[in-house]
């Protein structure tokens, strides 16, 4: 029987010949945004047109990162936290977009993914190896809840019905991102492209003489794939533990949160999952990541066109029934 890693190590060595554009024609910029990198490739038989359409993917991320960096004070994201609790405010249509789709997800997840983590969440600084104490766990757990965020999608509004309540859409908000990004360059008229912002991915095209393929990272060694995928077509995102953590007393703290406890989800290692937008594929390998094996491949296989990949807390592959027919045909 060959399995979905062996077949993709069968792939390497063409992986390796096409890991540089072969054509003049592809283009290929990055940037640092929203706290990861920001890649944008793409065949253009114009390369001035090109350029131009890179540049205006990066200037819109920009303005995403702007709008909802929950860091920077200024940001419309900021705002809201500091006043939506006090009523009825009306805020961008992007942000609103993203929000309707997170709690979308919040209700299918049974609340595994929640903005709202932030309330706890923005007590962990992962470079100072700092964690909630108890009393700040305590208060933050009780504002966790997305049934508390109201939006008003017609007339633009959000309010918050619990006052400590904060949100941070760190989760969605690059697949958002990805897919305005590949949304503008098919405007341009761009049919190959990949645009990619850390840990989500979105393809367009099949890439033509050089499928792209994409690896998911080993969970424990690193700069090593457990599994390398041919894919066309498509978005894909990984939630892992290892992107952003410290260890401490033996416990992994990383950025996944499980709103039912306000501690770091443990339940696996990594999540990966494909769906034909990176907004989905982006909340729904957190929200997969935070559910575990069981639960979640559940969620996943009860989606239409949405596959999942998940390392288990022994390193052990898990594959969504639609993957695991198209990989292990017979079983
Ligand atoms: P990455 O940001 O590394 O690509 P993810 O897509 O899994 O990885 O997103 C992790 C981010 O999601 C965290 O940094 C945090 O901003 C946010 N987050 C953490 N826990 C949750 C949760 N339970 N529900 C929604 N968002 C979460
Ligand atoms: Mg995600």
């Amino acid at each position: 029987m060959r399995t979905l890693a062996s077949f993709c190590k069968t792939l390497l060595p063409v992986i390796a010949l096409f890991a540089v554009p072969a054509h003049a024609n592809w283009l290929q910029e990055e940037r640092e945004m929203m706290g990861t990198v920001i890649a944008v490739e793409l065949w253009s038989p114009d390369e001035a047109a090109g350029q131009r359409l890179i540049a205006a993917v990066f200037a819109d991320v920009q303005r995403m990162d702007h709008m909802m960096n929950p860091w920077n004070r200024a940001s419309e994201l900021s705002r809201i936290n500091r006043e939506a609790a006090q009523g009825r405010i009306t805020t961008t249509p992007e942000i609103i977009e993203v929000i309707q789709r997170a709690l979308h997800y919040s209700r299918l997840s049974g609340g595994a993914f929640d903005i709202s983590f932030s309330s706890v969440g923005q007590h962990y600084d992962y470079r100072e190896h700092r964690a909630p104490d108890q009393a700040q766990l305590e208060a933050g757990l009780a504002n966790i809840d997305y049934r508390a965020i109201e939006l008003q999608p017609n007339t633009r509004e959000i309010h918050f019905t619990r006052p400590g309540l904060q949100i941070d859409l760190g989760g969605i908000a690059k697949g958002y991102a990805v897919d305005r990004g590949i949304a503008i360059l098919q405007q341009g008229g761009i049919e190959a492209a990949v645009i990619s912002a850390g840990g989500d991915s979105r393809i367009l095209g099949d890439m033509g003489e050089r499928p792209r393929t994409v690896g998911i990272r080993h969970p424990r060694k690193e700069g090593e794939f457990t599994v390398l995928i041919p894919l066309a077509d498509t978005a894909i995102s990984t939630s892992g533990d290892y992107e952003r953590f410290f260890i401490e007393g033996g416990v992994r703290y990383h950025h996944i949160l499980d709103p039912t406890t306000g501690k770091s989800a443990s339940a696996v290692q990594s999540a990966s999952v494909l769906a034909p937008l990176a907004i989905d594929s982006d909340a729904l390998s957190t929200a997969t990541f935070v559910l575990g094996v069981e639960r979640g491949l559940a969620l996943i296989n009860s989606l239409e066109g949405v596959d999942a990949i998940i390392i288990d807390g022994a390193g052990k592959l898990h594959y969504s029934q639609d993957l695991l027919m198209r990989t292990h045909p017979g079983e």
